[in-house]
């Protein structure tokens, strides 16, 4: 017999939809236990971008001054083109709203600042080295997620001990695990894939003082690449054909420092730190989505409802901003679903789950075709050695108007949410994780 437990909402992934969620839902006096697989957040090139509406969400937390304090860079400046002939030139600080930026914040210390705030509040529980496993199902309905626990050995990866399974038993369960879901797959739920013409190869170029600031990005003729100021050094996105990671490893690295160097010139002889294909991470780009984020007693949200491709950065925040929306949508019914004491023998209305669905379904589909629009219009012919634009790009690239078009869309999103859910009164520090 698995070991049972229970909690109001259980979460299954500890990123930035699963923790956002956690917070605003104890916030408000929802138990919440959040299950998250990794031992800590640290994790490389997992998305450092935290977007203006994000900022506005963690300012309406009152923690834009904690955030503040966090080591971070403001990227003020988009620049993206083909040498000198400019596709999208925009000065963020030109947007009206107080955060006009981006800030490069690594994903770890983001999580942490949020986690940190969320354990202020007796209701969240977050248990780490936890793994879900599947649902818990029953007259058809998800009533909980199974997990297990798993001691981890010196290096960070997860041991073979302590597999004993347990259930969590929940009102409403969520599926927040990431683009490769397992309590999606285990609930049945297949997204489908839309396509994308890239993979991603992602580095890090030492930056001089002399060198340009902002985000830069240039297209090439068979390449593009795109590099993020993160004050010492650059982040540097270079883009490959999908599919064409080994041919581009079986390269000699010093061809591909020259590539490198010919799509962004002002790295410099710094390109040649990168000399060896361990200093290269490959991301294997996907872009999807659920046609249906849930069914009774579970809800898909963030990359696990719609996986994003790179384009605009924009991942981290519609997890967000899913959370939020799911926050104020079903705290009230939650909180009183708290209350009944029969409880795990119901559901909570999917009606209710739909409307999240609904509410986040329009930014979701227009982001990811903004997405595609630049995929096919532009990256793809760069990636083809297609040297041309299409008229109308060739024609407003560049422009002003265009240029905050584009910076718009990316930075506030299509449907910019904010927080409406209550925030109980904070008592002491809030439960920690039970020992193992
Ligand atoms: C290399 C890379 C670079 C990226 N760069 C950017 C960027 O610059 N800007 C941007 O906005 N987006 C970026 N993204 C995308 C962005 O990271 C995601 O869109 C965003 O993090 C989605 O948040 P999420 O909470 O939905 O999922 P995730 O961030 O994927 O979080 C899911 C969490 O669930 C955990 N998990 C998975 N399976 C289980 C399980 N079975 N049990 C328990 N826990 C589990 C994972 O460990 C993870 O912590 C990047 C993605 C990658 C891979």
């Amino acid at each position: 017999m698995p070991h049972t437990e229970n909690t109001t909402v259980a979460i299954a992934g500890g990123g930035p939809a699963g923790i956002m969620l956690g917070l605003l839902l104890a916030r408000a006096g929802v138990d919440v236990t959040v299950l998250e697989k990794h031992r800590d957040f640290l994790r490389d090139f997992r998305g450092d971008t935290v977007h203006p509406s994000t900022l506005a969400v963690i300012d309406e937390l009152g923690l834009a001054e904690r955030l503040d304090e966090r080591p971070h860079r403001k990227v003020s400046t988009l620049t993206v083109g083909r040498g000198s002939d400019p596709i999208v030139a925009a000065d963020l600080s030109t947007l009206s709203g107080r955060f006009p930026y981006i800030a490069m914040m690594p994903q770890w210390d983001f999580l942490d600042m949020l986690t940190d705030h969320a354990r202020s509040y007796p209701g969240f529980r977050l248990m780490m080295s936890t793994e879900a496993t599947g649902v818990v199902e029953h007259d058809g309905a998800v009533r909980g997620i199974r997990y297990r626990q798993r001691p981890e050995n010196g290096d960070g990866e997860q041991g073979e001990g302590g597999q004993r399974e347990h259930e969590l038993r929940a009102v409403l369960s969520i599926a927040a695990d990431g683009r490769d879901s397992g309590l999606r797959d285990a609930a049945g739920m297949v997204p489908t894939e839309l396509g994308v013409p890239m993979d991603v190869l992602w580095l890090r170029v030492p930056r001089k003082p002399e060198d340009p600031s902002g985000l830069n990005g240039n297209l090439g003729s068979g390449a593009m690449a795109v590099a993020i100021d993160r004050g010492d050094y650059w982040q540097v996105a270079f883009l490959i054909p999908k599919g064409g990671y080994a041919r581009t490893r079986a390269e000699p690295i010093e061809t591909f420092q020259e590539e490198l160097l010919g799509l962004l010139p002002f790295l410099g002889e710094n390109v040649r730190e990168i000399d060896d294909w361990s200093k290269v991470a490959f991301l294997n780009v996907t872009q999807d989505r659920l046609e249906r984020w849930y069914r009774p007693g579970l809800l898909a949200i963030g990359d696990a409802a719609h996986a994003m491709t790179p384009v605009g950065g924009v991942g981290i925040n519609l997890a967000i901003q899913d959370a939020v929306a799911t926050a104020n949508l079903l705290a009230r019914p939650l909180l009183e679903a708290q209350s009944d004491p029969e409880r795990f023998a119901k559901t909570l209305n999917p009606e209710l789950l739909g409307r999240v669905q609904r509410r986040r379904r329009m930014p979701t589909v227009g982001t990811q075709a903004v997405q595609q629009l630049l995929q096919r219009q532009v990256i793809s012919k760069a990636l083809e050695e297609d040297a041309s634009l299409p008229p109308l790009l060739r024609m407003v690239g560049g422009t002003g108007p265009w240029s905050n078009l584009i910076a718009r869309v990316m930075m506030f999103g299509l449907r910019p949410e904010h927080v409406q859910t209550p925030a109980v009164a904070l008592p002491a520090r809030g439960r920690q994780e039970p020992p193992e």
